[in-house]
């Protein structure tokens, strides 16, 4: 019976088409009115979509794009693997759509002891396709015609084209580098915020301000009186903060990461965003969560309710499974999280190492699983095309994908367009990779030094 509908369908249709004076039908006819919705307009252009496939096509070492090549922890692939083949056959169906029980209750025992204050599972926490829903979520409740959102360059990429997609107006605000001292590399730390130009970025049209600390891609750790200044602007100006925290566990060096949903009267204008993919390894899984007042999630529920809704039943058992270990365990030495900063500060060290050696500047990163380093001293290698519409460092991670298999992104790319070329002269590499992996990445550039040096 059903077969039957589709000729007819179109055999109805042709018919309505002669009718209405069309000489002849043509598969080929092509819709003349702008098919794209006009929110979409300037922002179909991704930078991950253009630097992966260099990566994948040119580059026998890829420090490129943020994810770890090795394994996630064991206790966590051993959840997973009991989630998906034990006796419980209803992990493979839907579970609550804000969050599976099991995960939305351990990470409210657990942020509640973070934060310092009761956290309910129910109303408290809201689960996601990773931070990047997260965020998505955030920017569709929040974000009316015409807000300004405040964006601290560099930042995570998305941030921009997801303003605009609310229809809110982006506001960027500069982390500026200070001389380091003396002979010495430059830290994360030596980025900063002008206070006042910062004070200047805030107006009644303000609506939030985008947090990212940890930061992508400097690995910046905002100090509790940088977070306590941006908390006090919060405040006077009334406006939300979205905090993206995805790095959280990644700080060395001793360093603290605050949470600013903890500093005082922010809990009621904060959502503090989370990624299992970056706390335990496992960027695939793409579970990622949400905590804050209900106030707030209640709105972030309603978009959740009318996008994804749903989220993967057996990752999200297994993620809760880690929390529960990470919870028992938590500060001892066997804690992962404990344990998977303390080995990439070693990674970080070796990535440092390697590159200075070289004269390929690194910028020490106090979090996260990236660095920056400067390329001044390679340019010759690249020369530049004075009047190009490209930065100068997207054209040179292109240039090195290519001719020397290694990869990384520009800076250029964490910045909005009438500020790309303010700091173009610097890539960034992912360290989270195998001794290996970084191993062959230093050989690539000692190389590459002695063909330089050599007459
Ligand atoms: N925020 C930041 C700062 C990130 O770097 C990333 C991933 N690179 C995300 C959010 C997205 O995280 P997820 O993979 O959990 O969606």
């Amino acid at each position: 019976m059903l077969r039957r509908v589709g000729p007819s369908l179109r055999h109805f249709l042709l018919e309505r088409k002669s009718s209405a004076g069309y000489s002849s039908y043509s598969s080929e006819e092509k819709m003349s009115r702008p098919v794209q919705a006009r929110r979409l307009e300037g922002i179909d252009k991704n930078i991950w979509v253009e630097f992966v496939k260099l990566a994948a096509t040119y580059s026998t070492v890829n420090l490129g794009q943020g994810f770890p090549d090795f394994p996630p922890p064991d206790f966590l692939k051993k959840a997973f693997v009991r989630a998906l083949s034990g006796e419980n056959h209803m992990l493979h169906q839907y579970t609550r759509g804000f969050g599976h029980p099991p995960l939305v209750k351990i990470l409210a025992q657990f942020f509640g002891k973070l934060l310092g204050r009761d956290v309910d599972p129910m109303t408290n926490v809201m689960v996601t396709v990773g931070a990047y829903q997260a965020l998505f979520c955030c920017f569709q409740a929040f974000v009316d015609e015409g807000d300004e959102v405040i964006i601290i360059e560099p930042f995570f990429d998305c941030y921009e084209p997801m303003v605009k997609m609310a229809g809110g107006m982006p506001v960027f605000v500069q982390l500026r580098p200070k001389a380091p001292k003396d002979g010495q590399l430059m830290s994360s730390a030596d980025w900063q915020l002008d206070p006042a130009e910062l004070a200047s970025k805030f107006s009644e049209r303000t609506k939030a301000i985008v947090l990212n600390s940890p930061n992508n891609p400097l690995g910046k750790v905002f100090s509790r009186e940088e977070l306590e200044f941006i908390a006090d602007l919060c405040v006077k100006h009334d406006v939300l903060c979205i905090s993206d925290e995805v790095y959280e566990w990644l700080v060395y060096d001793g360093k603290e990461h605050i949470r600013i949903a903890s500093l005082q009267g922010m809990w009621d204008r904060t959502v503090t965003i989370g990624s299992a993919g970056k706390s335990f390894s496992a960027t695939g899984w793409k579970v990622g969560w949400t905590v804050g007042s209900n106030r707030l999630l209640q709105h972030l529920r309603t978009v959740h309710q009318n996008s994804a809704y749903h989220c993967a039943t057996v990752a999200q058992e297994a993620v809760a499974q880690g929390f529960q270990r990470e919870l028992e365990l938590y500060g001892k030495p066997e804690s992962y999280f404990i344990q998977l900063p303390k080995e990439l500060q070693q990674k970080r060290d070796w990535l440092v190492q390697s590159l200075d050696a070289v004269g390929m500047k690194p910028i020490i990163p106090e979090g996260t699983y990236f660095l920056v380093a400067d390329i001044s001293e390679f340019k010759s290698d690249v020369p530049d095309v004075p009047d190009s519409d490209e930065p100068y460092d997207s054209r040179f991670a292109k240039w090195m994908v290519k001719n020397k298999g290694l990869a990384a992104i520009p800076l250029s790319a964490f910045y909005c367009g009438a500020h790309k070329n303010n700091y173009n002269h610097f890539i960034r590499f992912c360290f989270a990779k195998e001794e290996a992996t970084l191993k062959a990445a230093n050989d690539i550039l000692q190389k590459w030094k002695r063909e330089k040096t050599s007459p």
